[in-house]
């Protein structure tokens, strides 16, 4: 007497959804901004404020700094000094 061993055809489902998280990564960068009227933030570089100029369409870069993937803070710095300080952050974007 041999046991009948039923075999079902099972329905594979087995396939893993291709689901990639998307590595996010958040890394500091900077970007070149126009100053705007009434600006009241320092440079982080030379520590003097980044001050609107009527007819001097002065830039700042501003950088949204990220430490070990989540934001820490914001940064602004004459577009000058952000170049002196060595770009600390990468070349700005517009
Ligand atoms: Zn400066």
């Amino acid at each position: 007497m041999a046991s009948k061993v039923a075999t079902k055809p099972k329905k594979s489902s087995k396939k893993a959804p291709a689901k990639k998280p998307a590595p996010q990564k958040w890394e500091s960068r900077a970007v070149t901004r126009l100053i705007e009227a009434g600006s009241m933030t320092e440079c982080e570089h030379c520590g003097e404020r980044v001050k609107f100029r009527a007819r001097h369409r002065d830039m700042q870069v501003i950088c949204n700094v990220y430490t070990k993937g989540v934001w820490t803070r914001v940064e602004h710095y004459h577009e000058e000094c952000y170049i002196k300080a060595d770009e600390p952050f990468g070349p700005p974007e517009d």
